[in-house]
């Protein structure tokens, strides 16, 4: 706010966690002999694509990776001139601004390709083209049966100076669980794919490697890898090792009302909860609208006047009500939603462990207008 209290709610971004946890990455990968593309898609998983682009290449990435290309094209105007890469796309999309922009963009079949070159005709000039290759993700990529003909349209592209070629790369299924024999299985066919094209004749670096990948398979490092969740200090193998990470989100709030309740009183939509006893409850002014998922019901605590306190009742769109006890809590008291853990209150793994989901869909999920971001 402008006289510098906080404000209703808020999600503070830690760009020193975001520059150590890349700093470590990017050391792992150097060490493999890889250079490191951190992955801001999606507003950089919620914590602001251009802020973690611009620490992530102050602490040794040397790519950048986004899915559309409208992500790409916003990086540019906010003037990252790193190299990036763009990889998801309908045919019909306009090419031209980005091949200008100097984006790299990734091709999973001959029609994408053929979209791609008549962007960079329009452009006037060469685009620069990351092969997809579907291992066995089956999802993005391109299937073998098809790779020999994606590889020779490549080459004839390349040949002809519309395009070069830079890499050939595939994504990782099951990386994050120990022991998927699909992981090697990716693998083999991955060289395989990368080895035709060598055979027609293409140079290309080879990239494959995931946060889970990244830190567990250094034999799949490569020529660059592509960590995303782990740059935001999420760990995605716990199984494996904490790995000094740190997370870079912290979701917090402050107490807009403090009301003492007698006992018997029901507290929230549906009262499906009833103050056993005279109590201090505290309203925090966040609700599903602003991210705090109304399935955390019953089911969640937040982190208030130096402790763990109950969530009670039904989370509404704007409100959530804490149980303080007998607690002096004061209108005005900051309230950690969820954060680094360090001092014990939850964080973004414990509400998807919660959820039964992942904390790449919490963090990415908490891109929403109502909260504002701080840096
Ligand atoms: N590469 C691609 C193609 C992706 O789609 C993603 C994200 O899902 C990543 C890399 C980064 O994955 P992670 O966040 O698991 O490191």
């Amino acid at each position: 706010t402008q006289d510098g209290t906080p404000p209703r709610a808020e999600i503070v971004i830690d760009l020193d966690a975001v520059r150590h946890n890349v700093g470590l990455l990017a050391e792992r990968a150097a060490h493999s002999g890889a250079a490191t593309m951190v992955v801001v898609k999606a507003d950089g998983y919620g914590h602001g694509a251009t802020d973690v682009a611009r620490a992530a290449l102050e602490a040794g990435a040397t790519w950048i990776g986004v899915c559309h290309l409208e992500e790409a094209l916003s990086l540019r105007r906010a003037g990252v001139t790193a190299r990036l890469l763009s990889w998801l796309h309908v045919p019909d999309e306009d090419f031209a601004p980005a091949i200008t922009a100097d984006v790299d963009l990734s091709v999973s079949s001959p029609r994408a390709l053929e979209a791609v070159l008549a962007g960079a005709h329009r452009a006037g000039r060469p685009v620069r083209l990351h092969l997809k290759a579907d291992t066995g993700l089956t999802r993005n990529g391109c299937p073998s049966a098809q790779w020999p003909e994606l590889v020779e349209a490549a080459a004839k592209a390349e040949a002809t100076g519309d395009a070069e070629v830079v890499a050939v790369w595939s994504h990782l299924a099951s990386a994050d669980e120990p022991a998927n024999p699909s992981v090697d299985r990716q693998a083999a066919r991955f060289a395989t794919a990368y080895e035709q094209a060598r055979a027609a004749g293409l140079r290309p670096i080879r990239h494959l490697a995931n946060s889970p990948a990244v830190l567990t398979r250094p034999d799949l490092h490569l020529d660059l890898v592509r960590p995303g969740i782990a740059s935001y200090g999420l760990n995605p193998v716990p199984w494996a090792g904490d790995f000094g990470l740190r997370p870079a989100m912290t979701f917090r709030a402050r107490v807009a009302l403090v009301k003492r309740v007698p006992a018997g009183e029901e507290v929230s939509y549906g009262g499906t909860w009833t103050t056993p006893r005279e109590t201090t409850l505290a309203l925090v002014p966040t609700g599903y609208a602003d991210g705090v998922p109304r399935a955390l019901s019953g089911r969640m605590e937040v982190w208030l006047g130096g402790r763990r306190r109950p969530v009670v009742g039904r989370v509404c769109m704007d409100q959530i009500m804490v149980d303080c006890g007998d607690d002096p809590v004061v209108e005005g008291d900051e309230v950690i939603l969820f954060g680094t853990g360090d001092r014990g209150e939850p964080t973004a793994q414990e509400w998807a462990d919660t959820l039964g989901t992942i904390h790449y869909e919490i963090v990415s999920g908490m891109v929403r207008p109502r909260v504002t971001r701080t840096v």
